[in-house]
């Protein structure tokens, strides 16, 4: 559909947060009989990849740390993601609780770069789809571009600050695929 086959062509890959972004937050879930996509998200994610496009997922999951859900149970929810929305390029996941001081837990940008390493593609093609400053703080640290698509969550001042805003997941992915591919970078 879009004209992304060019080496040059911007954007590579989308990554998305998981909770409140693709599928409905359920805080510290366990349980992989709990996920509900958000809607549009299946098709949403289809459509990148029909562009061409690498699809991930990056989540921080501190319930990990909390020793609220186990790493298995995590795995098995990303394993229902995955089930309902199809496949996933790649996963990044942060285990880690805010005052660990890890570089990976989203504002922190160790997630984006690693997974655009994992992609083989400049983190400058990359755009990161998520529902709060974090998301969006992560993509610029990374240097990758933010797309935030506000729920009931996300605070004025996240939305105020986002360097991208869309209404919908679909908007969302209309702006990655359309409206941006003319920034090519130098
Ligand atoms: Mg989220
Ligand atoms: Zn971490």
């Amino acid at each position: 559909m879009q004209a992304n086959a060019s080496p040059s062509a911007w954007p590579a890959a989308v990554l998305f947060d998981r909770d409140g972004t693709i599928v409905v937050d359920v805080p510290y879930n366990g349980d992989p009989s709990l996920v509900e996509p958000v809607a549009g998200a299946a098709a949403a994610l289809q459509r990148v990849r029909d562009a061409g496009l690498a699809v991930g997922i990056v989540t921080n999951q501190s319930g990990i740390a909390r020793g609220l859900v186990s790493a298995e149970q995590v795995a098995a929810v990303n394993a229902e993601v995955e089930r309902r929305l199809g496949p996933i390029d790649v996963w990044r996941l942060c285990p880690h609780a805010p005052g660990d001081g890890c570089p990976c837990r989203k504002p922190a940008p160790g997630m984006v770069l690693d997974a655009a390493r994992s992609l083989g593609v400049p983190p400058a093609r990359v755009v990161l789809i998520g529902d709060i400053g974090a998301d969006v703080e992560a993509a610029r640290a990374a240097g990758a571009t933010g797309i935030l698509v506000p729920t009931s969550v996300t605070r004025p001042e996240e939305i105020a600050a986002a360097q991208l805003v869309a209404g919908d997941l679909a908007e969302a992915v209309d702006l990655a695929l359309t409206a941006l591919d003319d920034r090519v970078p130098a």
